[in-house]
């Protein structure tokens, strides 16, 4: 029987069998209405979780964890231990199957994926993100995004995390945060007023993964546009200049304001409108490979059906109904009223704010929101990409671009370097992978042929033979006011907004002599800026920060840059960033 269309559900009997037991918030009821919701809106459970082997747990589980949950399994009186009793975790008969079940779900959902059986899949019992390595957390036993994720990776593929769960994406982060070849973003409650008390801004990843973990943490009251507009400002550009294969995304429905658990007051038309945007992104940038899983949710009637039927119908490519079926609401208005999450919804969408008055309290707490979104996106998200959005030569919704003049071609001989490159020769060239952001070479000059017809951009290049094997490009400073996309004509003040050579032409000295050349043709009085941070890394092959920050050093000083001060909130995220400034 052919399947129906839309993402491929994961649901079955043994989904409810993860169970923390009577008055437990994370409870199977949940399950109850929201198949029942998620059937009204054409879906139909299509896999059948089944436990996850311990070959497949050991990928990011210790073994001496496993053997502790098995211990649980068949005693749960024992004494706690590893995270697992009294409180948050408590210990169930048949926890380690329950547990390795949820994991099953979610590593053969993205079997199907790697398999090309199907483009998205959701897990609505999945979203486990707190489990760690060696210890239960928050809820979880075992880590099925991160083991779903590390599957992937042992195929090659460079994996997006999207995590939209009130609390911090903790588990996923720490299992990923020495690998450059996972992006983890998270947004969340603040970690001053939430579980698990991590997710802070300066949490940005180790080593070669220095820039990989990024975290919006939202100040507690704070609302769906601040939200929403969270994820719009840094998600879009983050996946374009990291181009990954796969997206895995988190859907946790506790940041609704009706939560019990948590302080947002996000909406699940603002939760729809995420999802719709992951699913852009997987088809723009990842061929489409999604795999999509729930979280937490703690009004499981009133909201959790809602969100997981708005990730599906975003992955269905549909439009949600203009309201929830009337048959689903007279099966669970009974139980909503027992449990106190009662009238059943009658639309998808909320009213706006989830009908909460806007206050002052709300208002302040948007406003300090906002403020670390503004940090993190200029911290984490490329120069250039920000420029180049703000002037309007990108867009997250462009369409990919043609791979014409990008991509393999001939790069023979020596580069030559050309100081002023004019619109027209950008034309009969192409652009060698991995030079500037984003990270498709084709959508890469687009960009640059776009900013080129600025008349305040100056674009360098390094070409050999019909290739640009090294760019670099500056803008009129906007400096005093401070915005990037303002266009500052009274100013002489110049800003470096892009430096880079491909990966086969490093390291020969390449992007010094085109730093030299690009300054030089703008005369000797032209005051000169540059910053450069971990947000401006190859994200296919980094290298650590302290590299960086000292190659970036010597090419500022040997085009006759001096080291500024940055400015310190900056610095606060991004330890490696250096500012230089000429004279
Ligand atoms: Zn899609």
């Amino acid at each position: 029987m052919a399947r129906p269309p839309g993402p491929l559900l994961v649901f079955g009997p043994r989904s409810t069998t993860y169970d923390l037991g009577p008055g437990h918030p994370l409870t199977p009821r949940r399950f109850g209405p929201g198949i029942d919701l998620l059937r009204s809106v054409g879906a139909e459970p299509g896999l059948a979780p089944e436990p996850a082997t311990d070959e497949q747990l050991l990928t990011v589980h210790v073994a001496a964890y496993l053997e502790a949950v098995r211990r649980f399994s068949v005693d749960p009186g024992r004494p706690p231990e590893r995270g697992i009793g009294p409180g948050d975790t408590p210990a169930f008969a048949g926890m380690h199957e329950a547990s390795a079940a949820v994991a099953g779900g979610s590593i053969a959902a993205i079997e199907a994926i790697l398999g090309s059986d199907v483009e998205h899949a959701f897990h609505p019992g999945g979203g486990l993100h707190h489990a760690m390595p060696g210890h239960a957390s928050g809820f979880c036993v075992y880590d099925d995004p991160a083991l779903a994720i590390a599957r992937a990776r042992r195929d090659g593929l460079r994996v997006l995390y999207v995590d939209l769960d009130v609390h911090h994406g903790d588990g996923v982060q720490r299992v990923f945060w020495r690998d450059p070849g996972v992006l983890t973003l998270s947004i969340h409650e603040s970690g001053r007023t939430l579980f698990p008390g991590t997710g802070f801004v300066h949490e940005i990843g180790e080593g070669a993964a220095a820039g990989s973990a990024v975290n919006l943490p939202m100040d507690a009251g704070t609302g769906e546009a601040t939200w929403l507009a969270a994820i719009d400002a840094v998600l879009p550009g983050l996946a374009a200049a990291f181009g990954p294969d796969l997206i895995v995304s988190q859907h946790g429905a506790d940041a609704h304001a009706w939560d019990p658990l948590a302080h947002l007051r996000v909406t699940t038309t603002a939760m729809g409108r995420a999802a719709r945007l992951v699913d852009a992104i997987a088809h723009r940038h990842a061929g489409g490979r999604w795999l999509a899983t729930g979280g937490g949710g703690y009004d499981v009637y009133r909201v959790v059906p809602r969100s997981w039927s708005l990730v599906w119908l975003a992955g269905a490519h549909r439009e949600p109904p203009p309201e929830t079926s009337p048959a689903w609401r007279a099966r669970w208005a009974a139980e909503a009223v027992a449990y106190g999450q009662a009238p059943l919804p009658e639309g998808f969408a909320d009213d706006p704010n989830a009908g909460l008055r806007y206050g002052d309290l709300q208002a302040a707490a948007e406003t300090r929101s906002a403020a670390v979104v503004a940090l993190v996106r200029e911290a984490l998200v490329p120069g250039w990409l920000r420029v180049a959005e703000a002037r309007g030569w990108w867009s997250p919704d462009d369409r990919p671009a043609d791979a014409d003049g990008a991509g393999p071609g001939s790069a023979a001989g020596d580069p030559t370097i050309v100081a002023r490159l004019g619109r027209a020769e950008l034309d009969r060239l192409s652009l060698a992978p991995r030079i500037l952001p984003p990270l498709d070479a084709a959508d890469g000059l687009a960009v640059l042929c776009r900013a080129a017809e600025a008349p305040d951009v100056v674009v360098s290049a390094a070409i050999a033979g019909r290739m640009i094997v090294g760019l670099a490009a500056s803008v009129a400073s906007a400096e005093p006011s401070g915005d990037p996309g303002g266009t500052a004509a009274a100013s002489s003040d110049r800003s470096l907004a892009a430096i880079g050579v491909a990966p086969d032409h490093r390291r020969r000295g390449l992007g010094t002599a085109l730093l030299r050349a690009h300054v030089d043709a703008a005369g000797p009085n032209t005051p000169w800026r540059l910053v450069t941070g971990v947000a401006d890394r190859d994200p296919v092959e980094p290298s650590s920060p302290e590299v960086r920050q000292e190659v970036a050093l010597g090419l500022a000083r040997s085009a006759g840059f001096r080291l500024a001060v940055a400015d310190p909130a900056l610095v606060g995220v991004d330890p490696s960033l250096v500012v230089a400034r000429r004279p």
